[in-house]
């Protein structure tokens, strides 16, 4: 080969290199990198904890597009890692599916964030500790200050009241939007026989408030069983704890972060 040749044979492996990186910045930008490793990091830290196992999972609102969000094509929320990410709008459409399954449940996801403007992040559960409230009398409250965001209520969604003797999924839009109206402005709905979806205004929260939702559901388990009469948070005590705990998020979340991260993506 001649000096020339090269020489153009090197100048097109360099324009070849310059395209494929500035198409892979274009597919980068797509997606916020940061919700994204939230999504991730959220996903695996809930399996981590039990909170979710096979089932369940984590989503996003799109930063740059309200009328998106972000969630892993179907598969187990411990496996989840930044490529297995989609774009769905809000009628749960996935945006380029590029062949991939998607979760038969997104409506709990696409209807909460229609009607919730506030909502940047969903997590849905079948988290164990929370099943027996959903199926109970007894309503989940706050029995420790990490749970205070439960003060301002705990609404029970029954798939059964509207659609009568169904699967129990939220397997299209119409469900959704009843679960959405029963979650109204709290942080989590709980759904019969089934699980729960908490929400928030940042991955970070939604995750936490799952987390809590589960722990404190079991540790009220235990005060009930205990007998007597529980002495719940009241509501302004959960407003102001719920207040100091978002304040104080980043130290447990980069705690989690850590245990997961040696997992590796
Ligand atoms: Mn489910």
């Amino acid at each position: 080969m001649t000096g020339r040749a090269r020489l153009a044979r090197q100048a097109r492996r360099g324009v070849l290199v310059a395209l494929c990186a500035l198409l892979g910045v274009a597919e980068a930008r797509s997606q916020d990198a940061a919700v994204v490793e939230d999504i991730v990091t959220g996903s695996r830290v809930l399996a981590e904890f039990g909170v979710l196992d096979g089932f369940g999972h984590v989503s996003a609102r799109d930063p740059a597009n309200p009328n998106h969000f972000l969630m892993a094509r179907s598969l187990a929320p411990a496996l989840v890692t930044s490529g297995d990410i989609m774009e769905f709008d809000l009628d749960g459409n996935a945006v380029d599916a590029k062949g991939r399954s998607v979760f038969l449940e997104r409506f709990i996801h696409s209807e909460i964030y229609k009607a919730r403007p506030d909502v940047m992040a969903v997590v849905h559960t079948h988290s164990p500790g929370v099943i027996p409230f959903t199926v109970s009398q007894v309503a989940l409250r706050p029995v420790f200050h990490n749970a205070a965001f439960l003060a301002a209520g705990t609404p029970v969604w029954d798939i059964r009241k509207e659609f009568g003797e169904t699967d129990m999924l939220v397997r299209n839009a119409e469900i959704g939007r009843t679960l959405a109206a029963a979650l109204g402005d709290k942080a989590v709905v709980l759904m019969r026989g089934h699980g729960d979806a908490a929400v928030g205004p940042s991955v970070k929260v939604a995750v936490f408030r799952a987390y809590y939702t589960d722990v404190n559901a079991r540790l009220q388990s235990q005060a009930i069983a205990l007998g007597g009469e529980v002495n719940y948070l009241t509501a302004a005590e959960g407003a102001k704890a719920d207040a100091i705990n978002l304040q104080v998020l980043d130290r447990v979340w980069n705690l989690w972060k850590m245990r997961v991260a040696a997992q590796g993506k």
